[in-house]
C-alpha cells in the first residue's frame, strides 16, 4: 500500500453510534460538491430505510473474508460482531480524481488509516451527554433494549479514543456542530499545499 496521493484530502470521521455523525456528514456534503463519502462493505444486516450501495455494500461473511484475503481493504474492523471495511481501490481513485474523501469509520480503522496515511485529518464527533446519546439510540426504534445497552458500553469505549483525533466536534446543537465541521474542512482547503495545487496557474502568473 502506497500513500503518495497527490490530490484530494482524506478525512476520517468517527463517533459513537447515535452521536449524529451520518446526518452531519450528509448535511456537509449536500453543501460541498467536492467532498465524497466512502461507502463501506459490511456483513451487518441492512436496517429499514438503508439502501445497498448508498449506505453500505452489504456482503456476506464469506465474500468479505475473500476481499480481505485479496488485500482489497485499506482498513477493516469488527464492530458489534459485524465486519466493516473500506475499499482501498476506491479511496485511491477518488483522491486521485481530486475529491476530498470522508471515511466514516471506527477508532480501530482510524488507527490503521493513520499508520498508512499520516497526512489524513481526523475528526471525532461527541454527543453532549450520555443521556442524549441513549435517547438518540432509543429514538431510532430499530434496536432492542439489550442492543442499546451494548451500544452504550461500546460508545463509552469508542469515545475514550477521542485523544487520537485532530479535531473534536460536540453535537449539542446540529447547526453549530455543522458549522464546526464546515470550519474544519474550510481551513484544510485553505492550506498552502492544497491552494498551490488548485491555483497553480494563478501562482505561475503572479510570479512570472
Ligand atoms: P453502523 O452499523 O451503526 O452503521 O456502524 C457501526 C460502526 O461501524 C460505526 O462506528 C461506524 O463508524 C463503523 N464503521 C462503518 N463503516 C466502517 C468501515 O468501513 N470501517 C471501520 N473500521 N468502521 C466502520
Amino acid at each position: 500500500m502506497t500513500s503518495n496521493f497527490t490530490s484530494g484530502t482524506l478525512y476520517i470521521v468517527s463517533a459513537p453510534s447515535g452521536a449524529g455523525k451520518t446526518s452531519l456528514i450528509k448535511a456537509l456534503i449536500d453543501a460541498q460538491t467536492q467532498i465524497r463519502v466512502s461507502v463501506s462493505h459490511t456483513t451487518r444486516v441492512m436496517r429499514p430505510g438503508e439502501v445497498e450501495g448508498v449506505n453500505y455494500h452489504f456482503t456476506d461473511r464469506q465474500a468479505f473474508i475473500g476481499m480481505l484475503e485479496r488485500d482489497e481493504f485499506l482498513e477493516h474492523a469488527e464492530v458489534f460482531g459485524n465486519l466493516y471495511g473500506t475499499s482501498q481501490r476506491w479511496v485511491e481513485q477518488t483522491l486521485r480524481e481530486g475529491f476530498d474523501l470522508i471515511l466514516e469509520i471506527d477508532w480501530q480503522g482510524a488507527q490503521q488509516v493513520r499508520r498508512l496515511m499520516p497526512q489524513a485529518k481526523s475528526i471525532f464527533i461527541l454527543p453532549p451527554t450520555q443521556e442524549a446519546l441513549r435517547q438518540r439510540l432509543t429514538n431510532r426504534g430499530q434496536d432492542s433494549d439489550e442492543i442499546i445497552d451494548g451500544r452504550m458500553r461500546e460508545a463509552v469505549s469508542e469515545m475514550s479514543h477521542y485523544v487520537e483525533y485532530d479535531y473534536l466536534v460536540i453535537n449539542d446543537d446540529f447547526t453549530n456542530a455543522l458549522d464546526d465541521l464546515k470550519a474544519v474542512f474550510r481551513a484544510n482547503q485553505l492550506q498552502q499545499g492544497v491552494q498551490q495545487q488548485r491555483f497553480s496557474d494563478l501562482l505561475c502568473q503572479l510570479l512570472a
